[in-house]
């Protein structure tokens, strides 16, 4: 699945890169064609306003010798050896004199620029299968036509110029392309990364909540089909209880997982609250020293005389330091001691939970915030522990831009850090 979207994403992006590519040497080409052309006629333009004015010249040299008889030759000399033909008509369009290629008798052709390709046998030598730009126009003498003038020259260096474009941009283009191709390629990779990442993730989270679920429910059914064949109210009472409690313990498991999956990612602005830690951990505490699973160990407490505001969420904070407070409980031995306690460090908020518990090996220090991590299966699952508790402190805490941290020396005990900023 992944390695297909992330081909489907490269070719987009190819595809799209590319017909910008295409798009753009299109325009970059026409461009030059243009420009070529245009340079092209200037150049042509120019030479025949020279010839142009010679030809003036000439004329009112024939009108003063009186020899006003029309020459027909080649004894025009062009401008530039680079004209295929230059070619004199008088006003009535009837031919005068011209160079190059032998011209029909009368002109023929509208005024203006052309392109065109002569017939094989009007133009000779070197310039024999050219296309040629042409141009004609008309010459006047003091506001009177006194005939027209039709010059042309080859395109052939205009249009090695542009086949040398073209070619350029046909091996470059190509190129570029399979560039874009592989690059479409890394950037899919690195964008389905993530992606990839948070599938693996739900992947391993679903399958992980699944197995946990299927234990209790089996404990169920295997309890309801005891207690049915059974005639002994007694054992089926028990049977019964064993239900409840399974059912209390699936229901905790599914608080956690419902928990987790809603307060994914930074909390909203709508759901900060300012919340005084202080009086929070007090009535924490207070309910600790009561509670049976707090009754084998010390719990003391060493809070602020100020109160310290947070803004968050009272009842995740509350949630998270009850983790906190439970797995202190849960793994210190009786007669064991556990503290809370909270100060200010600069601008943060840090909410100590310090035991003198069994404390967790190094090796398992980096995994114990992962979801459904027990340092020690049966233990944990003996006494109830799932191994959320601690991921969801963890997502609590940094849904309100917070760090935890976590020191642990076995056999001595634990010290867990809630930080958060004030
Ligand atoms: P659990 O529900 O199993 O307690 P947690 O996520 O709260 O899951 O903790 C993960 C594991 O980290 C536990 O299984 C336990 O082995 C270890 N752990 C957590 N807190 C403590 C502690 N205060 N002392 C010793 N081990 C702890």
């Amino acid at each position: 699945m992944f390695s297909r979207s992330r081909s489907n994403l490269a070719l987009w992006f190819t595809l799209t890169m590319g017909s910008i590519l295409v798009g753009f040497a299109s325009v970059l080409y026409y461009q030059e064609v243009l420009d070529s052309l245009r340079n092209l006629d200037q150049l042509l333009d120019k030479k025949s306003r020279v010839m142009a004015v010679n030809a003036k010249y000439d004329t009112l040299k024939q009108q003063l010798d009186l020899e006003n008889v029309p020459l027909l030759g080649s004894n025009v000399s062009p401008v530039d050896s680079e004209l295929v033909y230059a070619r004199w008509y008088d006003t009535q369009k009837q031919m005068v004199q011209f160079f190059g290629a032998t011209p029909p008798l009368g002109l023929t052709t509208t005024l203006g620029f052309h392109t065109i390709k002569p017939e094989y046998h009007q133009v000779r030598g070197t310039f024999r299968d050219a296309w040629l730009r042409e141009l004609t126009l008309p010459i006047y003498q003091d506001d009177l036509l006194i005939g027209y003038l039709q010059v042309a020259t080859p395109l052939t260096y205009t249009q090695n110029d542009l086949a040398h474009l073209r070619l350029v941009l046909l091996l470059t283009v190509p190129a570029t392309l399979l560039i874009i191709g592989l690059a479409g390629w890394w950037l899919g990779g690195l964008a389905m990364q993530p992606i990839r990442e948070s599938y693996d993730q739900l992947q391993r989270f679903t399958a992980d909540a699944s197995h946990e679920l299927r234990s209790p429910l089996s404990a169920i059914n295997s309890n309801a089909q005891y207690g049915l064949i059974s005639n002994n109210p007694s054992v089926q009472r028990q049977r019964f209880e064993n239900i409840v409690d399974v059912a209390k313990s699936m229901s905790t498991l599914i608080n956690n997982l419902l928990l987790l999956a809603r307060h994914a990612g930074r909390l909203t602005a709508e759901s900060l609250q300012p919340v005084d830690l202080k009086s929070e951990l007090l009535k924490i505490a207070d309910q600790y020293t009561k509670l049976e699973i707090a009754q084998h160990i010390n719990l003391t407490y060493k809070l602020p005389n100020n109160s310290l505001i947070v803004l968050g969420d009272a009842d995740l904070l509350h949630q998270a330091v009850v983790n906190l407070l439970t797995n202190a409980c849960k793994y210190t031995k009786a007669g064991g001691q556990v503290q809370l306690n909270l100060f200010a460090q600069s601008s943060w908020a840090v909410i100590e939970v310090i035991d003198t518990g069994m404390g967790i090996p190094e090796a398992d220090l980096p995994h114990i915030f992962e979801r459904f991590y027990r340092v020690d299966k049966k233990r944990a699952r003996s006494s109830g522990g799932y191994g959320l508790g601690l991921s969801i402190v963890q997502q609590i805490v940094s849904a309100h831009g917070g760090y935890i941290r976590v020191k642990s020396v076995i056999d001595k005990g634990s010290t867990f850090k809630i930080i958060l900023p004030l």
